[in-house]
């Protein structure tokens, strides 16, 4: 549909199609064009759309009470999702702040790492540590902690100080020959040699996603990293912040990622999956200590919006958490996950323009490449990772490419993310359809 639009779209010059109806894995727009959801719009239906039962507890809150301030009160159904949220997470995880996104969820978390050191007399601390290549949000506090130099080019001017180290990118960082220890041995060393060098009293915290979504491409952590990360902001008497916000919610086949990782994080920040696109909604998960602090303290957290704790996103996120639980969606993702990532392997590990197919549980990435040997990106200008986005349309399939120049390296990849509820028939017909989806995008930016 190409019509003049009032609205403010991504792009400016292009209305995009308007969808009017999505069900389970499919969403139809007005041209009667329809698409398998292969990434869960951004990593977020985790459920797919329309599920009844998601839909029947937003419809029960609304009749109950559609809209309640957190200044004047709470409401049944936020104090069950906290309780909820504090039960199924590991360790002493057992506070909740609600708010209404991922972004938001990034920017609350660093207030409170912020004022929780505050609250101790620590007024010195005031440096973030995060990764180059990585992505925690587009408020201007997530943007400063995000390495994504594409979407804060713009910005740079306005975004505070945080301290950088490299990102843990196997496949593009590792050496060859280099053995896997080593190169984690290395990351850890560089990382406390940045805290030593900042000198950790002025250091707040490290913040990383557990699983880097869309700036790279699903990479996993290597064996013992987040182990290393752990023990050296004990050492240093610093947070250690977990963005979750894309891995998140079961979306790993654990509900948190780093549950695979045998740490527990002090903070981490949720969105995306937590209210599975039903509602806006993201939280911030604490420990016990970082809360205490400030109940010991001024027992206020300086921060809040006026939707925080929405009542009728918290019965979303809730029904969804129930859903997950009541339908053992948490092995399903391990097991789909397994088979989804055989199929990919089958379609994809000869063909010449994918370097390496990763990630783990349903959050997977093709990474594309001109050659596989050198791993050799396309050259940005090409823009693949649009065309492939464009042709997978074509095929009637959403995935979620990304590409670009970021810190000074290019790549492009394929983010798939299926709702968790996928059949191996609905992963069969993604695997087909992007089969011919990339290659009728290749065929379109090839040289000659
Ligand atoms: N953190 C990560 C890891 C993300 O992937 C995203 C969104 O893509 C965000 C934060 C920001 O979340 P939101 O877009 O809901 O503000």
């Amino acid at each position: 549909m190409h019509h003049p639009t009032h609205l403010i779209h991504r792009d400016l010059r292009r209305t995009p199609p308007v969808a009017v109806c999505a069900f389970g894995l499919q969403v139809r727009d007005s041209a009667g064009n329809t698409y398998l959801d292969a990434s869960g719009g951004a990593a977020v239906s985790s459920l797919g759309h329309g599920h009844p039962d998601v839909l029947a507890a937003m419809q029960a809150q609304l009749k109950v009470a559609a809209y309640a301030h957190t200044s004047f009160f709470t409401t049944e159904v936020a104090e069950e999702l906290g309780d909820r949220l504090a039960q199924d997470a590991p360790g002493d995880l057992n506070h909740a702040y609600l708010v209404s996104g991922g972004s938001e969820a990034v920017e609350a978390a660093l207030k409170l790492a912020r004022q929780y050191f505050v609250e101790n007399g620590e007024t010195q601390r005031r440096v973030f540590i995060a990764r180059r290549q990585s992505y925690h949000g587009n408020t201007l506090g997530a943007l400063a902690l995000g390495g994504n130099e594409y979407r804060r080019r713009h910005f740079e001017p306005l975004l505070m100080d945080v301290a950088r180290v490299s990102p843990c990118f196997e496949y593009r960082e590792r050496r060859a020959g280099q053995d896997v220890h080593e190169y984690t041995a290395n990351l850890l060393q560089e990382l406390e040699t940045k805290i030593i060098d900042l000198g950790p009293q002025h250091v707040i915290g490290f913040c990383a996603e557990t699983v880097v979504g869309a700036t790279s491409g699903a990479v996993p952590p290597t064996p013992g990293y987040f182990k290393g990360v752990r023990a050296l902001c004990d050492k240093y008497g610093i947070l250690m912040i977990a963005d979750e916000v894309m891995c998140g919610m079961g979306r790993t086949g654990t509900l948190y990622a780093f549950e695979q990782d045998g740490v527990v994080p002090d903070l981490v920040a949720l969105g995306k999956g937590l209210g599975a696109g039903y509602q806006p909604i993201g939280a911030v998960i604490a420990r016990d200590h970082v809360v205490q602090r400030l109940r010991a303290g001024s027992g206020v957290f300086q921060h809040g919006h006026t939707y925080v704790g929405h009542p009728v996103a918290a019965a979303a996120a809730l029904a969804v958490q129930k859903v997950i639980r009541r339908d053992c969606l948490l092995g399903a993702v391990t097991v789909r996950g397994a088979a989804f990532r055989r199929m990919l392997r089958e379609a994809f590990a000869m063909h010449p323009h994918v370097g390496d197919i990763r990630g783990r549980g349903m959050l997977l990435a093709l990474e594309l490449v001109q050659e596989r040997d050198g791993k050799r990106p396309f050259d940005p200008d090409l823009q693949v990772h649009a065309a492939v986005k464009e042709a997978c349309l074509e095929c009637g399939l959403m995935v979620y490419p990304m590409g670009g120049t970021i810190d000074g390296r290019r790549g492009d990849h394929v983010l798939l993310a299926p709702p968790f509820i996928a059949t191996e028939a609905d992963l069969q017909q993604i695997v087909a359809r992007l089969a011919d989806g990339l290659e009728r995008a290749l065929a379109r930016v090839r040289p000659g």
